[in-house]
């Protein structure tokens, strides 16, 4: 399947911000507001990622609030596939289930509607989004969840995975990983 070439993704990587101490000291936060204000990248970015995803077998879409929402549900809409978002806890109207997890700067826990797969196939396949893979747990709870539920998660998929952290080792272990960026 089709990954970017080098200098697709420098073009990529230098529209996104580095913020220093950002939320809690020692953290640099890779600010992705910088690539989505930029038209030409955003829209390449989305048109990569159809590109990857167009022809393979998924049923659903499930984007990691917030930021996976951007990504996913853009996607969603671009190659006709329904969209499922994967909330913080308490923000879901419906009955939940839910999975607690720590990441790289805390805990918290993912949320998602216990219908949120209902189709006329027994197990569907979903692919799932999140902007960014840093210690991995945000993305290995969400997988979690859509199997707890009776989906079959395909692949994880990223702009942008922190490998110095080997989060993408911990996801490998319960579904395919794909990033579109790397910084080592
Ligand atoms: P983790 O569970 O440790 O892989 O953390 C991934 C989640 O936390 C993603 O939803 C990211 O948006 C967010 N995140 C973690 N570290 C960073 C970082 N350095 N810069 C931006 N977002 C981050």
């Amino acid at each position: 399947m089709k990954t970017l070439n080098q200098s697709d993704k420098k073009y990529l990587l230098d529209l996104i911000r580095d913020v220093k101490d950002f939320p809690k000291p020692g953290i640099i936060f890779k600010d992705i507001t910088t690539l989505l204000s930029n038209a030409k990248a955003y829209n390449f970015l989305i048109d990569h990622l159809a590109q990857r995803y167009n022809n393979l077998d998924i049923d659903f879409i499930a984007g990691i609030e917030a930021r996976g929402f951007i990504f996913g549900a853009a996607l969603a809409s671009k190659i006709g596939k329904s969209f499922v978002p994967i909330r913080k806890p308490g923000k879901l109207p419906y009955t939940t289930i839910s999975e607690k997890y720590s990441f790289e700067y805390g805990i918290d826990e993912v949320e998602m509607h216990i219908d949120a797969f209902k189709c006329k196939k027994d197990r569907p396949k979903v692919l799932l989004i999140d902007d960014l893979i840093a210690t991995g747990g945000t993305a290995t709870a969400a997988v979690n969840l859509i199997n707890k539920v009776g989906a079959e998660c395909i692949e994880a998929c990223f702009v942008l995975n922190l490998t110095f952290l080997q989060g993408d080792k911990e996801i490998k272990k319960t579904t395919n990983v794909y990033s579109v960026l790397e910084i080592d």
